[in-house]
């Protein structure tokens, strides 16, 4: 199907060829004529995939009809509210609708917290027909009056999960009590728990549930990788596999603010240049990092989950887990940062023991195994798989059997699913999994309630660290590097 088969004007078909986009994506090709119907929709799409577009579009599509070059603000009242939960997604969403709406006279405007709000309402009150606001700051304006929103005629929630969760719940309702009662309400995101699909459908009008890739929740460009270590370790494997692999753009996500400060100092210190982007950091700083990172100007973004949902960076190719996510859908969001638009990525996940409940979490979700491999120097010391299995009676015969598995020295070994799994030059020789194999919808899937704490220790000392690394380039450097990481990394130099 072509971009000129779904009914969108010759003006968005112009700006969609400038783009260079030659076909819709899968979701673009379902949504947008449902969309255009008038139509709510429940959309869940992988990250990456092209959602922006598939809302954006027909929503253009739908307001042509308002366009006009009247200076008057009366004439330009807000006609669409999209919805996000982070400012940098915010930019984002803001800049395609600027680019698919660009030869049309729509006036475009984006609100978010973290900066002055005065410019802000000077051009929500010249008159716009798009506000892109995150809850907070739209309310801000609201309070001081410098906005209506009484002739919204379509509502996105883009990352609808997160805009509908404890954390935004009261905003989002505050708002919505704000809009007229006739309207078109369009929810997207890659993951819906069973509690959110629930309150999405209190807002949703006969709803058009469009789904795509049903079968795996992730894109398949993806290739995931778990390398088990000791958590005192981690620091040093990430600057091993990132100095190693000659990586040069790496999105890294770390548990705690200043767990992701801390480790962006840390790399920094080790010569690889590094920002840290989270919620305490000002918008000035959040930008800039994040600018800096896409201009290839700095090797490693470190971020928390909750800067970082939404993010498009282009031919972004390796994320790396510090530390896995306390729920599983952020794994999905997290890694939905690469392979993003057709281009292959890789989603590697730094993971200790006491990791394991949250990994077992993040296969449940994913209805697949992720793939285990262990780093020459940073194997979990002195594994013994039944008895580090807490919840799972000891069983002689089962340890005598596997005792003899690990006999040959490249069998690599970890905890999984409350059972060991044995590898055996990377292949498994010996599992077994207490999983159900349900085989329910993964985009719809009942939320998972980790168990684990959020800290963790983390901290090297310097020299030791120092030492370990010198040491691990001096004896390694010749030594063929794991199959992961043999595609080479293209260094993005614009
Ligand atoms: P999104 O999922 O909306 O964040 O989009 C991910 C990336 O896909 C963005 O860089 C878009 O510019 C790109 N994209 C969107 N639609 C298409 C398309 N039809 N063909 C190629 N690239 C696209």
């Amino acid at each position: 199907m072509s971009f000129e088969q779904l009914g969108l004007s010759t003006d968005l078909l112009r700006a969609i060829s400038d783009q260079g986009y030659t076909k819709p994506t899968p979701i673009q090709e379902q949504a947008i004529p449902v969309i255009l119907e008038g139509n709510d929709v429940m959309g869940g799409a992988q990250t990456g995939t092209g959602k922006t577009a598939s809302f954006t579009l027909p929503m253009l599509r739908r307001l042509e009809i308002h366009a006009n070059n009247s200076m008057s603000p009366a004439k330009h009242p807000i006609r669409a509210l999209i919805l996000v939960p982070t400012r940098e997604l915010a930019m984002q969403v803001y800049e395609s609708v600027k680019t698919y709406g660009k030869y049309m006279t729509l006036r475009t405007t984006v609100i978010y917290g973290g900066v002055n709000i005065d410019a802000q309402i000077d051009a929500v009150r010249s008159g716009v027909e798009i506000l892109v606001a995150t809850p907070g700051r739209l309310l801000d304006h609201l309070q001081q009056k410098t906005l209506m929103l009484s002739k919204v005629e379509i509502l996105v929630l883009d990352e609808a999960d997160r805009m509908l969760d404890m954390g935004f719940l009261p905003d989002i309702k505050q708002i919505i009590q704000l809009l007229p009662e006739q309207r078109q309400n369009l929810m997207f995101s890659a993951t819906f728990s069973e509690e959110i699909k629930k309150l999405a459908s209190k807002i949703l009008k006969k709803p058009v549930l469009i789904e795509v890739a049903k079968q795996n929740s992730v894109s398949e460009l993806i290739t995931h990788v778990v390398h088990p270590v000791e958590p005192i370790r981690k620091q040093e494997l990430l600057i091993y596999l990132i100095k190693q692999q000659n990586l040069q753009q790496v999105l890294v996500f770390a548990r705690t603010k200043q767990g992701a400060d801390r480790l962006a100092q840390q790399l920094s210190r080790q010569g690889i240049s590094s920002a840290a982007i989270h919620g305490d950091r000002n918008q000035l700083q959040r930008t800039q990092a994040l600018e800096n990172f896409k201009q290839g100007l700095i090797r490693v973004l470190v971020a928390t989950d909750v800067a970082a949902r939404g993010l498009d960076i282009e031919e972004l190719t390796h994320v790396i887990n510090f530390e896995l996510p306390n729920s599983p859908e952020d794994y999905v969001h997290r890694i939905g940062r690469t392979g993003r638009a057709g281009t292959k990525g890789f989603a590697i996940s730094l993971v200790s023991r006491e990791e394991n409940q949250l990994l077992i979490g993040i296969e449940k979700l994913l209805r697949t195994k992720v793939k285990l491999e262990e780093i020459k120097g940073f194997e979990l010391k002195n594994l013994q798989p039944q008895i580090l299995d807490k919840e799972a009676p000891i069983d002689e015969k089962k340890l005598k059997r596997n005792a003899l598995s690990v006999q040959n020295k490249n069998v690599n070994s970890f905890v999984k699913h409350g059972q060991a799994v044995i590898r055996f030059n990377n292949e498994v020789i010996s599992k077994n999994t207490r999983r159900s194999e349900k085989s329910e919808d993964p985009l719809f899937t009942q939320p998972y309630v980790s168990k684990v704490s959020d800290a963790e220790a983390m901290l090297v000392k310097q020299d030791e660290l120092n030492k370990k690394v010198l040491h691990k380039k001096l004896s390694q450097s010749n030594r063929p590097l794991p199959a992961l990481f043999i595609p080479p990394v293209i260094s993005k130099q614009k």
